[in-house]
């Protein structure tokens, strides 16, 4: 696998998904036991830049960059020089000149993360650009359900609430494709973006007949800093259709388990006990295997690109 950079799920071939989760699905394990430093990222410096308030995904990139041994440094870049009118182009640039091998990037803007791609010359990972795509984010969660349904093929998945706005739905709608599975995308048609069924997915406007019988349920936050107008006429009235709970949950298959990137918000989009109830919720195995996935991405960015470095010297 060559991937010189982790952009989106949408470049991804399904062997290198496959590649990039049978590593990940080692270094959880590997999590779980007391012996967590590996050495495969020793001498390599990975710098964080986030443009957008993050607390697992920054959390969790920089503990995966620790525990593979790299030097972690996290830009704080409300004190950057964006805030004297830098662009995100020049300090990309500068901070290029200082070596860095790993640039791991958020950014409110979609596309933002490829065009910085272009201009540095380290392998980039996309850590959530605007609603376009959250590729690691997507990794974690079929990661999580391939170890909670034992397999990642021919399963029914709904992906509910706020499809227009989250990058969450759009790397999980096309990562769960490409791998044949059945996605429904449940919630009101003002969150619902014209023309999504030609990614293949069915569209549900009723949670009771979006959730029937299917093997996960993924909720997703109201992305409301990317919303301009009223999507919903309110809070109470959106967690009455929308919200999952115990009722809602109990269409869908008995074993069905229920996921939430986070951040939750408890009472509009899922019930607080559905949340908590480990019988049924993966929410914090969704977490432990953030960390797993990122640790496998950046080690296979960077044997990439010691072997694209090899080549060239030879
Ligand atoms: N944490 C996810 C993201 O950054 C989901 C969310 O914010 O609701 O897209």
């Amino acid at each position: 696998m060559q991937l010189q950079h982790l952009l989106g799920i949408e470049p991804l071939h399904p062997h290198s998904i496959t590649a990039i989760l049978d590593l990940a699905d080692y270094y959880a394990d590997q999590n779980r036991t007391g012996v967590r430093k590996s050495e495969a990222l020793a001498g390599c410096t990975q710098i964080n830049m986030f443009f957008e308030n993050s607390t697992r995904t920054q959390a969790s990139f920089e503990i995966a960059g620790k525990r593979l041994g790299a030097d972690v440094m996290n830009m704080a870049m409300q004190a950057s020089s964006i805030k004297k009118g830098e662009t995100l182009i020049d300090t990309a640039l500068t901070l290029n000149a200082m070596h860095p091998d790993l640039l791991v990037v958020r950014h409110p803007h979609s596309g933002a993360v490829d065009l910085l791609a272009q201009k540095v010359n380290c392998a980039v990972l996309n850590a959530g650009d605007g609603r376009h795509e959250h590729p690691t984010q997507a990794l974690l969660d079929a990661l999580t359900i391939r170890r909670s349904k034992g397999r990642l093929h021919r399963l029914n998945i709904a992906i509910c609430g706020d499809i227009a706005h989250s990058r969450v739905a759009r790397s999980n709608l096309i990562l769960l494709s490409k791998m044949e599975n059945r996605i429904r995308l449940v919630g009101p048609a003002t969150l619902i973006p014209a023309g999504i069924d030609a990614f293949g997915a069915e569209v549900f406007h009723d949670m009771e007949e979006g959730l029937k019988d299917v093997d996960v349920v993924m909720m997703l936050r109201l992305q409301r800093e990317r919303m301009d107008g009223g999507f919903i006429p309110s809070e109470r009235e959106y967690y009455h259709r929308y919200g999952l709970n115990a009722a809602k949950l109990s269409h869908a298959k008995p074993d069905a388990i229920v996921m939430h990137p986070g951040p939750m918000n408890r009472g509009v989009e899922i019930d607080g006990e559905i949340a908590d109830d480990l019988n049924r919720s993966v929410i914090q195995e969704q977490v432990e295997m953030g960390v797993a996935v990122r640790m496998a991405a950046m080690d296979i960015l960077m044997r990439n690109r010691r072997q694209a470095a090899t080549e060239a010297q030879a």
